[in-house]
C-alpha cells in the first residue's frame, strides 16, 4: 500500500459509510426478496456511487478540498496535491490554516460563521501558499458539508489556481497600456487585410478613429501606385519572415501622403498558424524632410566645390610641368603631393554627389559594352601612384566583355582599392583578382590590413557607417564609400561581399556577368 493511500481510503470509507447509510434509509424494500438482499442492493448502489465521486474528485482539475468545523482537512484529492504540493497523508488530519497566508488566516473563520448563519458566499479570488511557501492565487468556491440532520458538520471547497491566467492577464494589461501610449501607430489586422486593432497613435497619424477602420480594410491606407506591396509582405510573413523598417508611404483620412517605416510581424495561434498580421507604423515624414535638406546641403555644397577644385587641379599639373622642365625635384615632389591630394578630394566630392543622386533616386546607368580587365589595369594604373607605399597587384587579366556603367564600376573598384590601402599598414600587398566562372566574371579586392569584426560586417554597407575602434579612430573618411559600391553593384543586379577577420585582412568581392 502507498504511503499517501491510508489516509485517503480512510476518508473514502467514511463517505462510503455514510453513502450505504443514506441508501439505507432510502431503499424501499422490494417486495419479493429477502430483507438481507434488499440490504446488499443498497450497499452495490453505495459502492458504485462511492467509486463515482471518488473519480470525479480525482479526475478534476480544481482542488477539491474538505475539513470539518475545527478547521481540519477530511479530504484531499489529487489535483490539490498538484496545486499545493503536499500529499494527502501530510495534510489529512492536520489544518488547513497551512495553506493560508498570515494577513489572509481570519478569513476562514468569517466563511465559516456565514456558512454556519445560512448565508450564501459567492465564489471569491485570494491568495494560498503552497508547501513551498509559494503565493497562489486562487478562486474559492465554498459550500457546506450538510448530515441527515441538517447540520453543517465541515466545508468543502473548490480552489482553482488562477496565477498563470493572472499573470497572463496582467501582461496583457501592461502590452495594452504600452500600445496604448506608443507614438507609433499598432494595428493588427487578419490575413484577408482587415482592420481587427487600431490604437491611439493610429488615429493620430492617419486620422480615421478606431470605429472608423475596425473591420475596415487595410488597403484603405495604401496609396494606388503601392497596392502590390500589401500582398508581397503577406507572402514574406507566411515565409516565416519578419519585415523591418520598411520605408514606404500611406495615405492619411485627409488624403495627404505620409513618410511611414513599418515593422511586419505574423501573429500565431497556440499550435504556431499565422492568423494574422501586427503592424507598427512609425510616421517618418519629418526625418525624411530632414534628410531631403540634408542632401540638399550635400548636393550644393559638392556642386559648388568641384568648380574651384577642377581649377586647382589645372594649376598644380602647371606647376608639375613647369618643375619638371626647370628640373626643380623639390618643387616636383610637392605639386605631386598636391595632386594627389586634390585626387582625394575630387574622389570625396564625387562621392557626395553620387549619394545624393541615389538619394533622389536619380542615380541611372550609362551602360556600355567594354573590358573589365582593361578597365581595372585603368585603374589600377591610375591608382598606384596615388598609393605609393603599397604594392598593388593585379592578377587575373582574362579577357572578360561586360555591360555596364563603366564610370560607375571604376569608382566602386577606386573606392575598393582605396579602402584596402587605408585600412592597411604600408609596405603591405593589395591584390585585385579577376576570374571567370559560369558565365560570370568575379572580382577579389584583398588586402593584408586590420580586417573587420563579423559585427561590423553586417552594417559596412550602410549608409555612413563607419568602424568604431580606436585603430581607425584617425582614419579620414565619411562612412560612405561601401555604402555607393553597393548601391552602384545593385544596379548591376550584383552584390558585393565581404570575407575578414580582425588582424588578418580582408577581401570585398563582387560578380558580374559576362559575354
Ligand atoms: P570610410 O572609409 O569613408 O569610413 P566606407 O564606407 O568606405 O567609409 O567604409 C566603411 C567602414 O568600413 C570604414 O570606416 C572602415 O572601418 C571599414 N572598412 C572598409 N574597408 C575596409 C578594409 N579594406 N579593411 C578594414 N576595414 C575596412
Amino acid at each position: 500500500m502507498l504511503e499517501h493511500e491510508q489516509p485517503e481510503n480512510g476518508n473514502i470509507e467514511a463517505l462510503k459509510n455514510r453513502l450505504i447509510l443514506q441508501e439505507l434509509r432510502e431503499a424501499k424494500l422490494s417486495a419479493g426478496i429477502s430483507k438481507q438482499e434488499n440490504l446488499i442492493a443498497a450497499l452495490r448502489l453505495a459502492e458504485e456511487r462511492c467509486a463515482m465521486l471518488t473519480a470525479i474528485m480525482n479526475s478534476s482539475d480544481d482542488a477539491i478540498i474538505s475539513k470539518d468545523l475545527n478547521g481540519t482537512v477530511t479530504s484531499w484529492n489529487l489535483a490539490a496535491e498538484r496545486i499545493f504540493g503536499f500529499s494527502p497523508g501530510e495534510m489529512i488530519g492536520n489544518p488547513i490554516a497551512r495553506l493560508i497566508p498570515d494577513d489572509r488566516l481570519d478569513e476562514e473563520a468569517l466563511i465559516q460563521d456565514r456558512l454556519i448563519k445560512g448565508d450564501k458566499v459567492d465564489p471569491f479570488e485570494t491568495m494560498r501558499l503552497t508547501s513551498t511557501g509559494r503565493l497562489l492565487q486562487v478562486t474559492l468556491t465554498i459550500s457546506p458539508v450538510i448530515d441527515f440532520s441538517g447540520n453543517i458538520i465541515g466545508i468543502s471547497k473548490i480552489v482553482r489556481d488562477i496565477t498563470s491566467a493572472k499573470q497572463a492577464e496582467q501582461k496583457a494589461l501592461i502590452l495594452a497600456a504600452i500600445v496604448a501610449s506608443t507614438d507609433d501607430a499598432v494595428i493588427s489586422k487578419n490575413l484577408d487585410g482587415i482592420i481587427t486593432s487600431w490604437n491611439h497613435s493610429a488615429e493620430r497619424i492617419f486620422g480615421y478613429t478606431a470605429s472608423e477602420m475596425i473591420g475596415e480594410s487595410i488597403v484603405k491606407l495604401i496609396p494606388p501606385d503601392r497596392q502590390q506591396e500589401e500582398p508581397k509582405i503577406i507572402s514574406k510573413l507566411k515565409r516565416g519572415e519578419r519585415v523591418d523598417h520598411f520605408e514606404t508611404k500611406r495615405v492619411t483620412k485627409q488624403g495627404l501622403l505620409i513618410d511611414v517605416s513599418l515593422t511586419i510581424s505574423p501573429v500565431l495561434d497556440a499550435t504556431g498558424r499565422i492568423i494574422g498580421v501586427s503592424k507598427i507604423a512609425r510616421d517618418i515624414t519629418d526625418q525624411k524632410l530632414e534628410e531631403q535638406r540634408k542632401n540638399d546641403f550635400i548636393a550644393i555644397v559638392s556642386h559648388e566645390l568641384k568648380t574651384p577644385l577642377t581649377s586647382m587641379r589645372s594649376y598644380v599639373q602647371l606647376g608639375l610641368v613647369k618643375a619638371l622642365e626647370n628640373r626643380d625635384s623639390f618643387t616636383e615632389t610637392l605639386m605631386r603631393r598636391a595632386e594627389n591630394q586634390t585626387h582625394k578630394m575630387s574622389a570625396m566630392i564625387h562621392d557626395f554627389l553620387n549619394v545624393s543622386r541615389l538619394e533622389e533616386g536619380k542615380m541611372s546607368l550609362s551602360l556600355s559594352r567594354f573590358s573589365l580587365s582593361d578597365l581595372i589595369e585603368e585603374v589600377v594604373r591610375e591608382f598606384s601612384p596615388l598609393a605609393p607605399a603599397h604594392h598593388i597587384d593585379y592578377l587575373g587579366g582574362s579577357e572578360a566583355y561586360i555591360e555596364g556603367d563603366r564610370e560607375k564600376l571604376s569608382h566602386v573598384l577606386i573606392n575598393l582599392l582605396s579602402n584596402a590601402v587605408k585600412y592597411s599598414a604600408e609596405g603591405t600587398a593589395v591584390c585585385i583578382r579577376c576570374e571567370l566562372a559560369d558565365g560570370n566574371v568575379k572580382v577579389n579586392v584583398s588586402d593584408q590590413g586590420i580586417g573587420i569584426s563579423a559585427k561590423d560586417q553586417k552594417r559596412l554597407f550602410e549608409r555612413f557607417y563607419r568602424v568604431k575602434a580606436d585603430q581607425v579612430r584617425n582614419v579620414s573618411g565619411f562612412g560612405i564609400g561601401l555604402y555607393l559600391v553597393a548601391e552602384i553593384l545593385k544596379l548591376h543586379n550584383s552584390q558585393i561581399q565581404v570575407q575578414s577577420e580582425p588582424g588578418k585582412g580582408s577581401i570585398f568581392s563582387f560578380s558580374l556577368s559576362y559575354e
